[in-house]
């Protein structure tokens, strides 16, 4: 009993809400967009498009769950802690078209640590639905402040929206990059500044020389 209270403590199932998805209305739906965009979905390539259109969508905007485990910062680690170049997939929700990117997440810890593998699926969790890149990233970035209660949590995002590429404006290769800094890593100028420029630079994150 006292172990299953404190498993669910310490390893917290990390779930969405969800809302129902209706796949025969969204296939039949998709079916008609593609024809009036005057594609020749009866054709043989394209015949089960819709259906795979359809099932590409609904799986890139569900949100994996997960267990959030954290353990006890037996060591009394109380330096700056860096995940680099996690990789980022999501959707604008203004084309539904794909952004990708990475994001660099970083805290200085409290009472726990984060398992490090957490990081990654965090920020796919929170990547999976349609989103802008600001809110993103302040998820994120809140996310782990309530998890962890840290001293400081940092979150930096630079990513490629193909909505940006594709169309409109084709700024092939404009990155845009945001950044949501909590307590020490917002407030302490010396902490912000080591965070930053350890996200800014690739020859450090990758292990080069400074
Ligand atoms: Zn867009």
């Amino acid at each position: 009993m006292v172990e299953a209270v404190a498993e669910a403590r310490w390893r917290p199932r990390i779930t969405h809400p969800g809302v129902p998805v209706d796949l025969a209305a969204a296939e039949k739906a998709a079916t008609e967009m593609l024809a009036a965009l005057g594609l020749p979905i009866d054709s043989e390539d394209m015949f089960e498009t819709p259906r795979r259109l359809v099932h590409a969508y609904a799986e890139m905007l569900t949100p994996p769950e997960f267990d959030s485990t954290t353990f006890t910062n037996s060591a009394g680690y109380d330096e700056l802690v860096l995940v680099s170049d996690i990789p980022v997939h999501s959707l604008c929700e203004h084309h539904l078209l794909p952004f990708t990117g990475v994001a660099h997440v970083g805290y200085l810890p409290g009472d726990r640590i984060l398992g490090l593998s957490k990081f990654a699926r965090t920020v796919d969790f929170f990547a999976r639905r349609a989103q802008t890149q600001e809110r993103l990233t302040m998820e994120i970035a809140e996310h782990l402040t309530e998890r962890l209660e840290p001293k400081g949590v940092g979150v930096v995002i630079e990513a490629e929206h193909t909505c940006m590429s594709m169309r409109g404006a084709r700024a092939d290769g404009a990155r845009t990059v945001t950044a949501a800094l909590h307590g020490r890593l917002r407030d302490d100028p010396k902490t912000r500044a080591e965070f930053l420029s350890l996200t800014r630079d690739p020859a450090i994150r990758s292990g080069g020389a400074r």
